[in-house]
């Protein structure tokens, strides 16, 4: 029945709200798979049946920051607070490089002891020792003087969510003392300083409309991104929002389909919030059209440790260990893992290996 808003969207890459809004509506099976259809060809076009995949490395679960719906903000006396040493993050890095990763995230909560001085050690040395790498930081809002020292220091990619591009929603999510225009402001000077850059948010979250999504979507076509992050929003047990419902698998996966159609060379990683509530090795996510996975590089008892919400999937394909079950997986549906960067393949970027 909206087959047309599909194609219409294939050609223009974007579509008026009235139209958005009657396709992520619309549930028809055929429709949803046309559309999955359609951005799978799209990612084609970019990025062939190459997956790229990124070491996941949660390096503090301490934050200053009291988001309402995460599992590790800092009003949750019952979270088991760690912080990884410099050297387990290299331990962590030195395994991942052999198990083939070249892309390495570095993903915590706003924790003081991340200071710029620590990471640009930390950046330095890994850079130094393994000149094919990139490193992504997600580490929340930090200065603009901070950003730049970091980048210098060699950090290539950027990760920080939006979490929802209406500032009345992101006020019902996130205490006062936390603002979009902040998180904006973030977003731009990163992109602004030559970072690969991601934001995102989440599917479902409390008092989320579809009319919040449309707004989702308009940011993501003026800032354009780099990379989008996007999973389904999961209750925390200790968290307001505990006993809120979790959010639409399909719905997560339609937002992707459409997103990989409006940029088709944008990197959208099927994340580990969907797989979690999809549970199958993310072959759901690439069929409608993700080309990134993040399996978890964390020691075991950080993994457990960095619960941002219930029941988080820390085994079998988010493991990184799991690498050839992984592939296998990928392969079974025509996919294959590549041993890389894994730069945006669009025009420009800084830092993409054919520029190099
Ligand atoms: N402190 C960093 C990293 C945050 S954790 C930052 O601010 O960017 C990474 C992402 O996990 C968040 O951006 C958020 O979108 C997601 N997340 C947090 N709690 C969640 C929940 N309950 N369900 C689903 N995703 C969640």
């Amino acid at each position: 029945m909206y087959r047309h808003l599909v194609d219409e969207l294939s050609c223009r890459h974007t579509l008026c709200d009235a139209d958005m809004r009657k396709l992520i509506s619309n549930t028809d099976d055929c429709d949803v798979s046309y559309l999955m259809e359609k951005a799978r060809e799209a990612a084609g076009k970019v990025y062939g049946k190459d997956i790229y995949i990124r070491g996941l490395i949660e390096i503090s679960n301490y934050c200053r920051n009291n988001c309402y719906y995460c599992g590790i903000r800092r009003g949750n006396d019952r979270a088991e607070r760690y912080r990884l040493t410099m050297a387990e993050i290299r331990e962590c890095i030195d395994y991942g490089y052999q198990l083939g990763f070249r892309t390495f995230v570095l993903q915590g909560g706003e924790d003081a002891a991340l200071t710029d001085d620590f990471l640009t050690e930390i950046i330095g040395a890994v850079k130094t020792q393994y000149d094919d790498c990139a490193i992504t930081l997600s580490i929340g809002e930090r200065t603009y003087d901070s950003y730049v020292r970091l980048y210098d220091a060699g950090a290539d990619r950027y990760l920080l969510r939006h979490e929802t591009a209406d500032s009345g929603h992101y006020g019902k999510l996130h205490p006062a003392d936390m603002s979009y225009e902040n998180r904006i402001k973030c977003l731009m000077q990163l992109k602004e300083i030559g970072y690969q850059t991601g934001c995102g948010m989440m599917i479902g979250s409390p008092y989320q409309t579809v009319d919040n999504i449309i707004k989702d979507i308009r940011l993501i076509e003026r800032l354009k991104p780099h990379m989008v992050g996007l999973g389904p929003f999961i209750p925390h047990k200790d968290t307001q929002f505990a006993d809120y419902a979790e959010g639409s698998a399909a719905l997560t996966l339609k937002i992707m389909s459409v997103i990989r159609i409006m940029q088709p060379d944008v990197l959208l990683p099927s994340t580990t919030a969907l797989e979690t509530i999809v549970g199958d090795a993310h072959k759901t996510g690439i069929l409608a059209g993700c080309n990134v996975i993040m399996p978890n590089l964390s020691p075991e008892h950080a993994k457990e440790k960095y619960m941002l919400y219930n029941n988080k999937a820390v085994s079998g394909s988010e493991d990184a260990s799991g690498l050839s079950v992984l592939r296998a997986n990928m392969e079974s549906i025509g996919y294959n893992i590549v041993t890389g960067r894994g730069d945006c393949k669009r025009p420009g970027v800084k830092g993409m290996l054919q520029d190099v």
